[in-house]
């Protein structure tokens, strides 16, 4: 399998509309990111999406993805979920509904943020509504879906719980501070990680790029890949200091697994 960066910014997107910063106004392709998603590809062809961002229309036209069998969600902030009606194109393809697998208070905060997908008016006479069911996972508890094992694992993004995701030897790790011992233990041996690195300033809620360094270190993958970063980032100033192990992410990037 294959994981693929389908964006790696944060909530804003970059650039930011109306911004003239030195990133924003960057000709780098690299400087240019899309709302944090990713896309497990699968060797049958089929395709396991993490998180919903909203950007996942133009994303799906730019790598040509042509269909989505499941999802998994790391949390139910707006950069991460607001994709999820442009999940009804994928209806159309898989002709049948696309299981959401999420902890049991991000599945319920969808569920009043698309409150007329999951509770629709009786006399609702417009198009086709996204087909989506919501299953709830508990972290640690390892699940297969479409025959791939994929173990949760809890992250702390401030006050609130976010799930990461294992899959052989990657792992996923976006929106966190911190993370818990437990999940540093379940992350032990992957080869490839993908962690949180917003930008050097602190932040409350998310991991520096230094703090992100740190636990890259800790957790030992051979490379980690920076994600969800800002508009304070540059790409090739940034990768220039970067130590070896450690690399940003952009959009487009593939990850191989096993
Ligand atoms: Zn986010
Ligand atoms: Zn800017
Ligand atoms: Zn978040």
């Amino acid at each position: 399998m294959i994981l693929k960066i389908l964006g790696c910014g944060t909530s804003t997107g970059v650039p930011i509309p109306g911004c003239d910063c030195a990133v924003c106004s960057s000709p780098d392709p690299k400087n240019h990111r899309n709302r944090t998603s990713a896309l497990i590809k699968l060797d049958s062809g089929d395709n396991i999406l993490i998180d919903a961002s909203t950007d996942l229309r133009q994303q799906a036209l730019r790598w040509n993805v042509r269909r989505i069998n499941a999802m998994l969600l790391t949390h139910a902030h707006a950069d991460h979920i607001l994709g999820m009606d442009d999940l009804r194109c994928f209806n159309f393809t898989l002709r049948a509904p696309i299981p959401c697998y999420g902890l049991a208070d991000s599945l319920q905060d969808v569920r009043r943020v698309f409150s007329y997908v999951f509770d629709p008016d009786p006399n609702y006479e417009g198009g086709m509504l996204p087909q989506i069911t919501l299953n709830p996972i508990e972290a640690y508890r390892p699940i297969t879906i479409l025959g791939t094992e994929i173990l949760p694992f809890e992250l702390r993004h401030g006050r609130m719980t976010v799930l990461g995701f294992r899959c052989g030897n990657i792992a996923y790790a976006t929106d966190c501070k911190t993370i818990p011992e437990r999940s540093i233990t379940a992350l032990k041996g992957v080869r490839f990680l993908v962690l949180d690195g917003l930008r050097y300033e602190q932040h409350r809620t998310h991991l520096t790029i230094d703090e992100a360094i740190e636990i890259a270190g800790k957790i030992g993958a051979e490379k980690t890949y920076l994600t969800h970063m800002t508009h304070s980032v540059d790409y090739s100033e940034t990768m220039a200091k970067l130590p070896p192990h450690v690399e940003l992410a952009y959009d487009g990037l593939e990850i191989p697994g096993t």
